[in-house]
């Protein structure tokens, strides 16, 4: 059985994924978990592996998603399991290059994930396509965006899939998979490495799938072709996330695109300068998790603030955090 089917909608303990229907990405936007929910803790770590992407999402239920593995075989790996990780509901590759899914063999070896989801892009290389022997060895259900908002229900948190634009034989970071995650009102945009054709795609046909995100992990490592001010004036970000290695060769994040940010008074978080950065929400407000490298970069600026539950209205600006993460037990 195809559990993928449009209109349709599986559930197994608790882990839903589901195609939803045309028209319905306003729906998918505002889930209305149950209000319970929304006084429980789901924390996404903007994972510290260098230059590359990975991304950890825990629901208060105890689902677990990883979007992309970073550069290194062995990284993402040793960091889930420092972070007491056992099992992942669903890993994502959001595109075909090595900075993504570099760890992710050794992440479905070790952790076996339920689900496996990645585009069908050509731009294959020996070692993704080892990635993909992995995935068919473990038994791992593979599935891939499509034309219409996917829907995957992580207990009460949603991620919702991008309609995937139209294929690029050109630039494969224009074939990244864009994904938000929901929480009642705390919401974060997720694009991979896509760039300005893949973006203006999103801009022009799923405008609500990225307005009004609580936080936005920049496109491209913040390179200047993964950001613009029309991008952020439909997201409208409180904070900005890059994820990017220490003194990388590519100049990421871009001059621009943080002076871009500047303008916007969007404060941006890096990777390079915080090491892991972990931000916790119950659905209402959210908070970043006690710096990783805190004692390696001491003084860097911390955030937090209030999401409006439904719509964006009442928006409060970013205010100081408070103490999250000391008392949650979430490593
Ligand atoms: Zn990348």
């Amino acid at each position: 059985m195809n559990p993928f089917k449009p209109l349709r909608s599986l559930v197994l303990c608790g882990l839903a994924l589901a195609a939803a229907a045309a028209g319905s990405s306003a729906r998918a936007q505002d889930p209305a978990p149950p209000s319970t929910a929304r006084l429980r803790p789901m924390v996404v770590d903007f994972l510290d592996v260098g230059q590359g992407d990975s991304i950890l999402v825990r629901s208060p239920e105890g689902k677990v998603a990883l979007i992309d593995a970073g550069p290194t075989r062995d990284e993402a790996a040793r960091l889930l399991k420092a972070k007491g990780i056992e099992s992942v509901d669903i890993a994502i590759v959001t595109h075909h290059h090595l900075d993504h899914y570099g760890g992710m063999e050794k992440v479905i070896r070790e952790f076996k994930p339920r689900f496996f989801m990645a585009t069908g892009s050509s731009h294959t290389t020996r070692s993704y396509l080892k990635l993909l022997e992995a995935v068919r060895d473990e038994g791992i259900t593979s599935v891939e965006p499509t034309g219409k908002p996917r829907r995957i229900e992580l207990g009460s948190v949603i991620l919702t899939v991008f309609p995937q634009p139209a294929y690029s034989a050109k630039e494969e970071n224009d074939n990244s998979i864009g994904i938000r995650l929901q929480y009642g009102g705390f919401s974060v945009v997720m694009t991979g490495d896509s760039e300005e054709g893949e973006r203006a795609a999103w801009v022009s046909g799923s405008p609500d799938l990225l307005r009004e995100s609580t936080v936005l992990k920049l496109a491209h490592h913040g390179s200047r072709n993964g950001t613009d001010q029309e991008w952020l004036d439909l997201i409208r970000p409180e904070i900005a996330v890059a994820s990017v290695g220490e003194g990388n060769s590519y100049g990421h994040p871009h001059a621009e695109a943080v002076s871009l940010l500047r303008r916007n008074g969007i404060p941006l978080l890096r990777t390079d300068q915080r090491g892991t950065i972990s931000i916790i929400s119950n659905g209402e407000t959210w908070n970043l998790v006690k710096p990783d490298l805190a004692s390696r970069r001491a003084g860097r600026a911390r955030a937090g603030g209030r999401v409006a539950a439904s719509g964006r209205q009442s928006r409060t600006a970013a205010r100081p955090a408070r103490t999250a993460g000391a008392s949650t037990g979430w490593r």
